[in-house]
């Protein structure tokens, strides 16, 4: 399997995933043109996907999918909550839809796709578990807490896409309103920093051996402080093996075969 993130964070997402012959985009959060120079910097074809998946319906996750949906001829795999939401706010969209359901295995090509709920303020919000029949990647951004079923899509992985949204301190501390304070810290918001590290201090599997870090908020986190807290509770975890990178807003991630 091959995974690489052209871009993350709060002002637009989109992950590259590929294995067993069959590539596809999970989000395509930027403006088509952007996502289309991202792709040709990591060296991929737009012509080489098989569609994109969506995990659900806010901008920094969709931007970008009619254009480049309708340029390269790309399904759009989603749940209905997530198509229904899309077309509602984009009323003149034309989208070729492929309707999947949540909590349902299916396939796109030869990859195994898995779709579970995560508690967030969307319509219907889903992570995903990708299988090859070798290797298994997980990618679950924007949620408000890690849940029981979170833990066990990511114990079934080797490498993992997971959120570190924000600092707490430094998001309290910010002069954004209080009603979008306690969204952002509360249950269908998104993980912090702090979260995150005691979701894989507790929950990582023998065989992970890397987890990026993800949707990182550009003004109350750094890129250091989401590395130090979750290499720190690994390390306190008895996992100093494991490699934690963290995903960039503007940069495109290396490509990691595995
Ligand atoms: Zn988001
Ligand atoms: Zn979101």
């Amino acid at each position: 399997m091959e995974v690489c993130v052209l871009a993350s964070g709060s002002r637009g997402n989109s992950i590259y995933v590929s294995g067993g012959g069959t590539s596809l985009l999970v989000d395509a959060g930027l403006s088509a043109r952007e996502l289309t120079a991202r792709l040709r910097t990591a060296g991929i074809a737009p012509g080489s996907l098989r569609g994109i998946l969506l995990t659900h319906d806010h901008e920094d996750h969709y931007r970008g999918i009619e254009i480049l949906g309708r340029k390269h001829a790309l399904p759009l795999f989603a749940n209905e909550g997530t198509a229904s939401g899309i077309e509602a706010r984009c009323p003149k969209g034309v989208f070729q839809w492929q309707i999947f359901e949540t909590a349902s295995t299916f396939e796109v090509g030869d990859l195994r796709v898995e779709a579970f709920t995560v508690s967030h303020d969307a319509a219907d919000p889903v992570g995903f578990v990708f299988d090859d029949g070798t290797s298994r990647l997980c990618v679950v951004t924007d949620l408000g807490q890690a849940t029981p079923l979170v833990r066990a899509k990511l114990a079934r992985c080797h490498v993992a896409i997971v959120e570190s949204n924000h600092d707490y301190d430094m998001l309290m501390q910010s002069d954004r309103p209080w009603s979008l304070k306690t969204r952002i810290a509360g249950r269908s918001g998104h993980l912090s920093n702090d979260d995150a590290a005691a979701l894989m201090s507790a929950a990582i599997p023998r065989q992970m051996h890397t987890l990026w870090l993800a949707h990182l908020s550009g003004e109350c986190n750094t890129p250091a402080l989401a590395f130090n807290t979750m290499r720190q509770a690994l390390v306190k975890a008895g996992r100093a093996d494991v490699h934690v990178d963290v995903l960039s807003q503007t940069q495109v991630s290396r490509r990691l075969v595995f």
